[in-house]
């Protein structure tokens, strides 16, 4: 059996006492035995990142940048052995995995321009003969602690710019999809990172609790579901840390009488059925205003009875199955509730067979229409192959519905009137908008955020936020001698 261990200081560790199964959701089979991280293991991965961060910080941002450039080049020729191992740990279809490893891509590519987004800035002659300057500098050893849902890429959107702005980092990926982050780390070393830059722990509760309340580790950044995001933002600000922590969702499309239905359907099956509904921005709900509701589901169930389902590695495939059997059965569950609480279950996801993996944790695609907003289908985050429509009158009770929900993960408005999408765009209260795009999730170079209950903390990930949130801010007053004051000044100081 395949284990999957730490990778500390530059090498794989032996396997811990404790360990877990890591299935192939697509077979069902245990394919891999994951090491759980004991105390005095994550304490020692900490150590090297601290040792290590002396030295990395002292490195020049431009060779910092040249690092990441080898590891861009590695990641490029190496694209289908990471697809592939997201596929068989994650189950997503393949070419949905290859998308996940270009989105994280970009991120490394934004990280490589690390010397220009590290200037700090100058004023000359603040005072007479006085200067004055702002430095961006690292905060030390930092800590990601990443969700199963996109094991390449969201772990991209922390280390890469924290490890650019010369931090030192630790990273705790989901103990239900972790090897892919080994990979990640040995091409890393690879690409010439010193060892110890970047550290890789696996485990859970035991291993993070020991990151939000160390010492040394001066900022937490967690991408999950929303009571861990806010337990991590509560505990680890409450032991001095800087946090971001991400959570949960429930994606609103905001479908107007005057969309065009025929595109608009292509773009919500996509974005609610791919990757099996489990994207942080998957659309989960969609509010149809007036009468498009009824050729809306002419439409859409045609859509979803007919979901390609299988083995994420078979092409063609549309969907792959859910990470695990218990998600499974939690995602059922949810059917039974919206049922019970009067919902019209269009499409029943759970007659679906895979014929050869029956025992993969496959579930087809459920469309529930009369969703109203009292019901825990439209409340809670499902997190899987299931939509929910809700139908209303007009377009601002639509709004005060989204506007109203305690996730502010993403949204989009589905219009031909452009007075109507720029006031949606001005007065939605989500973090992620988009017009005519069911998925805005915004290019590395943009910073990427939830409102609401969707996100703990001041500052989104990557992007402009990113090198803000791992990087503290040093402001420099100078001048020389020759126009010091010969005796004590006793009044509060101004510039002259
Ligand atoms: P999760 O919250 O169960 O786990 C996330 C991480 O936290 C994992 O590394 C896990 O080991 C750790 N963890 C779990 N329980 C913990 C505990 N009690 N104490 C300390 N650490 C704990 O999330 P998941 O199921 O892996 O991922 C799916 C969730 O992530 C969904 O809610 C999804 O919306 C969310 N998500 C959000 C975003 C975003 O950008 N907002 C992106 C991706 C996923």
């Amino acid at each position: 059996m395949k284990i999957i261990s730490h990778y500390v200081n530059g090498q794989h560790t032996q396997a811990s006492e404790r360990t877990q199964t890591v299935f192939n959701p697509a077979t069902g089979q245990v394919q891999a035995n994951v090491s759980m991280a004991s105390q005095a293991e994550v304490e020692n991965a900490i150590a090297h990142a601290k040792a290590t961060h002396q030295t990395w910080s002292q490195v020049t941002p431009l060779n910092r940048s040249r690092i990441l450039f080898k590891f861009k080049t590695l990641i490029e020729n190496n694209i289908d052995e990471l697809a592939l191992l997201i596929t068989q740990e994650h189950g997503k279809v393949h070419d949905d995995a290859k998308g996940e490893v270009i989105r994280g891509l970009e991120v490394i590519e934004f990280a490589c321009g690390i010397p220009h987004l590290l200037k700090g800035e100058h004023t000359e002659q603040v005072g007479s003969g006085i200067d004055a300057w702002t430095l961006n500098q690292p905060l030390g050893v930092v800590a990601g602690i990443t969700p199963f849902n996109f094991p390449f890429m969201v772990p991209m959107w922390m280390f890469p710019i924290a490890i650019a702005c010369g931090n030192t980092f630790v990273l705790k990926p989901s103990e239900k999809d972790p090897g892919v982050v080994t990979r990640i780390a040995e091409l890393f070393t690879e690409a010439g990172a010193p060892d110890g830059v970047l550290n890789v722990i696996n485990g859970d509760k035991e291993a993070v609790d020991i990151l939000l309340t160390h010492d040394d580790i001066k900022a937490v950044s967690f991408v999950g579901s929303t009571p861990i995001a806010e337990y991590i933002y509560t505990k680890a600000s409450a032991h001095g840390k800087r946090v971001q922590a991400l959570g949960g969702a429930k994606n609103h499309m905001l479908l107007m009488p005057d969309a065009d239905l025929d595109k608009a359907v292509n773009a919500v099956t996509g974005a609610a059925f791919g990757s099996a509904g489990e994207r942080c921005m998957a659309i989960s709900v969609i509010i149809a205003v007036g009468d498009i509701a009824e050729p809306l589901i002419e439409k859409l169930t045609p859509k979803v009875t007919s979901l390609k389902i299988g083995d994420g590695m078979t092409p063609d495939m549309d969907m792959g199955p859910l990470i695990t059997a218990d998600h499974k059965a939690k995602v059922e569950h949810y059917l039974e509730i919206g049922l019970q609480e009067g919902a019209t279950l269009v499409a029943d996801g759970r007659e679906l067979s895979v014929k050869d993996r029956e025992d993969g944790f496959f579930l087809g695609g459920s469309l529930f229409d009369h969703v109203t907003p009292d019901m825990r289908i439209y409340q809670e985050e499902i997190f899987g192959p299931v939509l929910c429509v809700v139908r209303v009158k007009d377009y601002d009770e639509a709004l005060t519905l989204i506007n109203e929900h305690e996730f502010g993960n993403g949204t989009a408005i589905f219009t031909q009137n452009g007075e109507i999408a720029r006031h949606f765009c001005h007065h939605v209260q989500v973090g992620m908008v988009g017009v005519n795009v069911p998925i805005p999730v915004p290019m590395a170079f943009h910073s990427f955020g939830g409102w609401k209950r969707s996100l703990f903390g001041p500052l989104h990930m990557h992007g402009p936020d990113g090198v803000r949130f791992y990087t503290k801010r040093k402001a420099i007053t100078a001048r020389w001698p020759t126009i010091m004051h010969n005796q004590a000044e006793f009044v509060m100081p101004t510039m002259k």
